[in-house]
């Protein structure tokens, strides 16, 4: 199955680093978005990307050209969509919203397009369904930030064809990425599993007074090698996504030590999201 037309719907964190990392590996890629303000930011961020990239000699003028070239922001999911060969979703992390979307992309993108989301904890047998091609439905995770992070997860799930899961793991080496096949569907793939329990443990040492949250991320760092500590991980990667992937989970097991921990729930309460918000775990606001 050869793929040359890649439609990424959510023009967001994600979406926008995927989206210029396909038009930099010479795919055709058509990134839509139903908020015009996303969709500008994401050309904005496209344009500083690539300028910041020549500036430091990383790309070449015509490379430059040619990402930009191959890379068109578009409001309307049926003309971003009506010719791809392959849909990367990247929209909001509610089931609701992707099933809505993966069924209209069913109805609107070419028979043989493969229809791939990126969700962080949602396993694609929870969406496939939604379309009439759930052999074409996948999990196609990557980690921010997707310009940069060699890892990609390809999940297998049940209702997944094996040349399915060989065509996006092609694209993925395609995209200079690292992939790494993941046989079943399971809670949180293969890294946020790892990441989730670390974290866990990291929020409870916090949370009963046993480290601050400096040395928890400095003796991480210090002794597993880590490039950053697991607080400052949950800062870059949102508290509100951890927020409410915990307690999705929680309402899923039923399981109280699956419930985010108060230290998380406190800040997200506040609207400390990390980062994109100046403060979280840390403070961002004088950096
Ligand atoms: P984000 O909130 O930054 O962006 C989501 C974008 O989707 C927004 O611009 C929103 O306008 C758009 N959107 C919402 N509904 C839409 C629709 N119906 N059609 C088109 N666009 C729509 O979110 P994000 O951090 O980029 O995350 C996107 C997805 O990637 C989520 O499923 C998330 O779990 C997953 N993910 C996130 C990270 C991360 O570190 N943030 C890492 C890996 C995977």
């Amino acid at each position: 199955m050869e793929i040359k037309t890649i439609c990424v719907v959510g023009a967001g964190l994600m979406g926008q680093q995927i989206a210029l990392l396909g038009a930099l590996s010479g795919f055709a890629v058509n990134c839509c978005d139903i908020n015009e303000e996303a969709l500008g930011k994401a050309k904005e961020f496209a344009d500083g990307w690539l300028a910041k990239q020549l500036s430091k000699e990383k790309i070449t003028e015509n490379q430059a050209k040619q990402a930009k070239e191959g890379l068109r922001f578009i409001s309307v999911m049926a003309e971003a969509a009506k010719d791809a060969d392959m849909v990367i979703e990247a929209a909001v992390e509610d089931v609701v919203v992707k099933r809505r979307i993966f069924a209209e992309l069913d109805r609107i993108a070419p028979p043989h397009a493969i229809l791939a989301t990126n969700s962080s904890y949602l396993v694609s047998s929870k969406i496939a369904d939604a379309t009439q091609r759930p052999d074409k439905v996948l999990n196609m995770h990557f980690f921010n930030p997707a310009l940069l992070m060699k890892t990609v997860e390809v999940v297998k799930g049940p209702h997944v064809s094996e040349e399915t899961v060989e065509a996006v793991m092609a694209v993925s080496r395609a995209l200079g990425k690292t992939p790494a096949r993941v046989n079943k569907e399971i809670y949180g793939f293969l890294c946020n599993r790892v990441f989730s329990a670390i974290t866990k443990e990291a929020c409870y040492m916090l949370d009963q007074g046993i480290a601050s949250i400096e040395d928890i991320d400095n003796a991480i760092k210090g002794a597993l090698g880590h490039p950053l500590g697991p607080l400052e991980l949950l800062d870059l990667t949102g508290i509100d996504l951890e927020y409410h992937l915990g307690m999705e989970r929680f309402r899923e097991t039923g399981n109280l030590a699956d419930k985010p921990s108060p230290s998380l729930v406190e800040r997200y309460a506040r609207g400390d999201y990390g980062r994109k918000t100046g403060k979280g775990y840390y403070d961002y606001s004088k950096k």
